[in-house]
């Protein structure tokens, strides 16, 4: 049997893409905001129904960036049950990161937690959208807005997700995206951050270039984590394709609850009303005294049918070695986190993933 990994990436044709590296190759403009990365960050905006957009090169030094940006220091308020990333982005700002578990029903920082997690040194709190169901933004801002804290959304597996048909992104301080090639929009490697100003937006792009504003004028000690060219002509070409990528996405999901809702011992996370979703992850929870084999157990099945799924989150961030000596890493603190991060395993789901390999996944799962 052929093997299935978790994920594939969409491409969009190369019979289309090689017409635009042919304008690009004549006008030998390569990089540095050319006139593909200013068409892209245009109609992504439009698309994702944003205000602003900077393009980076990856969502990591987009996460970065948007820290240094606002001038976060101290302590910042995150969550344990997400990608490496989200915390490293803390660390290389030297800022202390502050573990507040999530909730169990959509694995989100827990807003009733956060908070007793408060202290003076407090400046912000680092949510993620995890799988692309968002935060409870509207118990978030309240929080950010009684104690002055700024709020950077990673919102790195949001892609286009909407509450009441307006863009998820539009909350917060900042967004962060990754349009790496494992998500459900690739530029390849890619990342953005959406924010609401343009003042906000210039500092952005000078930060992302250096920190030039003009041939003479370096505004502060930036970085170089531009998009180029090529990757832009590449990410205008995919905005044409991302919703028939999404609809994919859709009916693979839909088939999996199909196939998987009589199971005992396997949990799903359900749609939410008002959220337009993107399909981003489908991860499944293991009861095991219920289901009668551990997750790592499914999971090493799974793997012996040529079928690799990912435990996304596992570990914990905060288990890794560089932040589990930190006070609220401990596992007391973070139970809930702790306990999905036993149980999750995210199956296999991309817009060319047949319904008969998700049949032949699920046919194990009911073993
Ligand atoms: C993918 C991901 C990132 C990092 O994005 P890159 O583009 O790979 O640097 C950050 N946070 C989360 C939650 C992610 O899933």
């Amino acid at each position: 049997m052929h093997k299935i990994f978790v994920t594939q990436p969409a491409l969009p044709p190369i019979d289309e893409f090689s017409e635009y590296l042919k304008q690009i190759w004549e006008s030998k403009i390569l990089t540095n905001n050319g006139p593909f990365h200013q068409q892209f960050e245009k109609e992504l905006a439009g698309y994702l129904g944003v205000k602003y957009i900077s393009l980076f090169s990856n969502g990591t030094m987009a996460l970065i960036t948007a820290l240094q940006a606002l001038k976060i220091k101290g302590e910042v308020i995150t969550t344990p049950f997400s990608f490496v990333a989200t915390t490293h982005s803390l660390w290389w700002n030297n800022i202390k990161p502050v573990f507040v578990d999530i909730e169990p029903v959509h694995y989100n920082i827990d807003p009733k937690k956060i908070e007793a997690a408060i202290t003076p040194h407090t400046t912000a709190i680092m949510p993620v959208h995890v799988y692309g169901n968002p935060c409870n933004v509207e118990a978030i801002q309240k929080i950010a807005e009684k104690y002055g804290l700024k709020v950077v959304y990673d919102a790195a597996h949001a892609f286009a997700v909407k509450i009441n048909d307006k863009s998820l992104l539009n909350y917060g301080d900042l967004s962060v995206m990754s349009f790496h090639a494992t998500k459900v929009f690739n530029t390849i490697e890619g990342g953005a951050i959406v924010c609401h100003d343009e003042s906000t937006k210039r500092r952005i792009d000078y930060l992302k270039n250096f920190g030039f504003a003009d041939e003479l004028t370096i505004i502060a000690p930036g970085i170089n984590a531009k998009m180029n060219e090529i990757q832009s002509a590449y990410g205008i070409l995919q905005l044409k394709y991302v919703n028939s990528y999404i609809s994919k996405r859709m009916e693979i999901t839909d088939y999996y609850r199909k196939l998987l809702c009589n199971i005992p011992g396997i949990n799903y996370v359900q749609d939410m009303s008002d959220i337009t979703h993107n399909f981003a992850y489908f991860p499944i929870f293991i009861d095991s005294e219920v289901y009668g084999k551990t997750r790592d157990e499914v999971y090493e099945t799974l793997k012996r049918h040529n079928i690799f799924g990912r435990r996304y989150f596992y570990p914990l961030i905060s288990q890794l070695s560089a932040y589990s000596g930190i006070p609220s890493a401990k596992p007391g603190n973070l139970p809930v986190a702790t306990r999905a991060s036993e149980q999750v395993i995210c199956l296999p789901i991309y817009p060319d993933l047949s319904m008969s390999d998700v049949s032949r996944v699920c046919k194990i799962l009911q073993i």
